[in-house]
């Protein structure tokens, strides 16, 4: 028999936050969704809002936050490089001033703590796969710094607060994560390649493709979330939560295109200053400590995702 209880989404109406909030009222709880709406619409929740139990407030994390929740997942920042770039300060005070009112209130009430860091911690890494014990290697000034040493500072307050004031703190890091509810203009490589291959556009490829990315299926990281925020009060991460399966992004295109059966050719891009060259997380402690494993192998989950943009698609919506 388990409680019912209050818990906060921060980002709540973004891609992520949307399954998660979905995935918490359905287990029974009650949840309060917190969005600015910087990078997502209110659509993404709008199956939710008949739910008694759900409750959606616009607001900026940046500001001082007081409600009564016995927990927090802490979500809030825009996750796309396109997103975060275009407003880089912003994005550095919602990683920095957003976690520190968010650790705020979470020492007032006692509330657990999650904090969605990134894989981008560890920058372009020189040490593959990547296991939580490396420190990473993140140019500090580049165009990627605004969201990756906002996250690295934001997990630097997680571990303060834990230190200084003993606060139930979890923090992991999400390699990248598909599925539907992605924004299909937020320039993530698979939200671009299906909408491009559904279009009959070109596919841009950014460089010469050959940089690889390890892509999780959304219904496995929201599962992740859950066991991770149940695990023993000792267990606080960082932790890596990601599928290692890893592909270069032109076996990517190639298969985004096989399963849509486009005519979409491949064209060639400038690659993007500081993209990583290679990512592939190293699960072993999750799946120790959680006894997870993500589920969805890539092409079902593509499969998913791209049954979604096609609905979109149908509907005039993009
Ligand atoms: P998203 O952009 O869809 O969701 C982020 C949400 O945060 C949006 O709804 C946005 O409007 C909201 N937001 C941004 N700034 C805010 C602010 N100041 N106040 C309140 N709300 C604000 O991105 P996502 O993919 O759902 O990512 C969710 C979280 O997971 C982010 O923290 C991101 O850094 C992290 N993450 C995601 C991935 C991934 O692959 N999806 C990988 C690593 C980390
Ligand atoms: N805070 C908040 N909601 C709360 C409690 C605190 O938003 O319920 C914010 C508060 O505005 C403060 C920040 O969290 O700026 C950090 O709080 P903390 O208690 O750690 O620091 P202090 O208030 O002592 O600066
Ligand atoms: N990418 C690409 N074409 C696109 C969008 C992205 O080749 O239309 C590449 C990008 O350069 C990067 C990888 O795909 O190497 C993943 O990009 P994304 O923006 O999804 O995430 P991140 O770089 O943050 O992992």
């Amino acid at each position: 028999m388990h409680l019912r209880k209050r818990i906060l989404v921060t980002g709540g109406s973004g891609f992520l936050g949307s399954h998660l909030c979905a995935r918490l009222l359905a287990e029974g709880h009650e949840v309060i969704c917190v969005d600015n709406f910087f990078s997502s619409a209110r659509a993404n929740v709008e199956d939710l809002m008949d739910d008694k139990r759900f409750e959606l407030i616009r607001h900026d994390v940046t500001f001082p936050l007081y409600v009564e929740v016995d927990e927090i997942y802490n979500l809030a920042c825009p996750a796309s490089p396109i997103h975060y770039q275009h407003d880089p300060v912003q994005t550095i005070k919602t990683c920095v001033h957003g976690a520190i009112n968010m650790l705020g209130l979470a020492k007032r009430v006692g509330a657990r703590i999650y904090q969605a860091s990134t894989s981008e911690v560890y920058g372009d890494p020189e040490v593959h796969p990547q296991p939580e014990s490396y420190w990473g290697h993140v140019n500090p000034i580049g165009i990627r710094s605004c969201y990756d040493e906002g996250k690295r500072c934001a997990e630097a307050l997680f571990f303060s607060y834990r230190r200084q004031a003993g606060l139930p703190i979890k923090v992991g890091r999400i390699f990248n994560t598909y599925g539907p509810k992605m924004h299909p203009n937020d320039g993530r490589v698979v939200s671009n390649f299906i909408v491009q291959a559904l279009k009959g556009e070109p596919i841009t490829i950014y460089g010469d493709g050959s940089q690889t990315r390890s892509f999780c299926y959304v219904d496995d990281l929201v599962e992740c979330m859950l066991r991770f925020m149940a695990s023993r009060e000792d267990f606080i991460g960082p932790m890596n939560m990601g599928n290692p399966g890893e592909f270069t992004i032109l076996e990517l295109a190639e298969k985004i295109v096989a399963l849509t059966g486009s005519g979409s050719r491949i064209v060639r891009e400038p690659l993007p200053a500081d993209d990583p060259k290679q990512r592939r997380p190293d699960i072993s402690l999750a799946r120790r400590e959680l006894g997870w494993e993500p589920q969805t192998p890539l092409d079902a989950g593509l499969e998913k995702t791209i049954a979604y943009f096609d609905g979109l698609l149908r509907q005039g919506l993009i």
